[in-house]
């Protein structure tokens, strides 16, 4: 079966009890046992499984794994949650390399939560597949890759990332959420797990925050993953899986039309005179398009770019914009900008005069027109 063919009907079965057609929402928290002690349906306790949060992951299994059957896949709460579940699976003593160019949220877990408990994380720029090479350790059991990365859409080669792990006796995990799998599936480059938060592309339509770890195999590391989703229990309510399988649907066309937009609007931002630089890599000239172009179908609908004349002029363009959002986050329907090193706080790296847009589903001569004007 297609990619748009396994979105388009995500994981759904007919309702056997009424017919209906879209899937009905199963709050219930706890479900019958049988006279004999069994659970012949399968559900217990809705922390532990519920039927919407089964058919959410079934449908990312697909989704990233194709159907060989092989993945394996557990919903969380946040992005953040399922980030964490991964890092909860090693232990004190571990070593991770993680991007020096990721979204601050996991490097700050990464420092502020699990450098305390033990986890010891070296930040390596992953374009440079020698320096990763140097970083490891005989204690490295994680390899963390975040591409495209946020905020500077650095391009790191999976298949090389995975092949640094798997030499060293370590895991490769990719954080998949900026390009979805519909553009880029890491277990074909031979990662070994697959991370999202599904608050972005996958629900599409800001209105419901999740996130998913998904495993190439049921592997122990996925299983460890498995038993903190079900012990720890940051999992994802009903309603919520609900929203984000119903976001899944239209993956493929979305990832299409933002991939479009943010294609025009980077060649546009490209010429402009009041633009010193624009990460985009869709772009021929950027570093990484080479690579995106073999490890993705298309490259997404993230772009950042730096504004001549600095931050105060980075936050005029900000100030200025009619159509676009200002706001945070990314991957849904209207267009988003943000001045992203204020939102990063005082250790960001993240240059002052960047600008990251969120590309929309809005007419790409709409938002080209909105940032002419306040570019100016
Ligand atoms: N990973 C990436 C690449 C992100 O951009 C984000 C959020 O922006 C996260 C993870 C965290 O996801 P959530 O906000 O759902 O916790």
């Amino acid at each position: 079966m297609n990619f748009e063919t396994i979105a388009a009907q995500a994981a759904h079965q007919i309702d056997p009890a009424t017919g209906a057609v879209a899937p009905p929402i199963y709050l219930s928290t706890t479900f019958e046992r049988d006279a004999d002690g069994e659970y012949s349906r399968g559900f217990v306790y809705s922390r532990v499984d519920n039927p919407n949060r089964h058919a959410l992951e079934e449908c990312l299994a697909l989704l990233e794994g194709g159907e060989t059957g092989n993945a394996a896949s557990a919903a969380f709460a946040s992005g953040s949650a399922a980030t964490a579940a991964v890092f909860q699976a090693l232990a004190p003593g571990d070593h991770v390399i993680a991007p020096d160019d990721c979204y601050h949220g996991t490097s700050r877990m990464l420092r502020e939560v699990f450098a305390p408990w033990g986890v010891e994380t070296s930040f390596v720029d992953m374009t440079d597949a020698d320096a990763v090479q140097r970083s490891v350790r005989p204690n490295t059991r994680l390899v963390w890759v975040e591409t495209p990365s946020n905020p500077l859409l650095k391009i790191t080669d999976i298949a090389r990332m995975a092949a640094i792990a798997h030499s060293a006796g370590a895991a490769c995990a990719c954080d998949n959420t900026w390009a979805s799998p519909m553009l880029q599936r890491p277990f074909e480059s031979d990662a070994d797990l697959v991370v999202h938060s599904t608050t972005k592309y996958l629900s599409g339509h800001e209105d419901v925050t999740g996130g998913a770890v998904v495993g190439r195999e049921d592997s122990p590391f996925f299983q460890r993953v498995r038993l903190i989703q079900n012990l720890c229990g940051a999992v994802p309510s009903p309603f919520d899986c609900w929203l984000t399988l119903r976001g899944i649907r239209t993956l493929p066309v979305r990832m299409r039309a933002h991939s479009a937009n943010a294609g025009q609007l980077a060649r546009f931002l490209e010429d402009h005179s009041q633009v010193s630089a624009v990460h985009y890599p869709g772009l021929p000239d950027h570093p990484g398009h080479d690579i995106a172009a073999r490890q993705m179908s298309d490259f997404g609908g993230m772009l950042s770019f730096q504004v001549a004349g600095g931050r105060e002029a980075a936050m005029a363009v900000a100030a200025g914009v009619k159509l676009f959002v200002r706001a945070t986050s990314l991957g849904g329907t209207q267009s988003l900008i943000e001045h992203r090193a204020s939102i990063e706080g005082p250790d960001t790296t993240t240059p002052d005069d960047l600008l990251r847009v969120s590309v929309g589903l809005e007419n790409a001569d709409d938002l080209i027109g909105d940032l002419a004007q306040a570019l100016g």
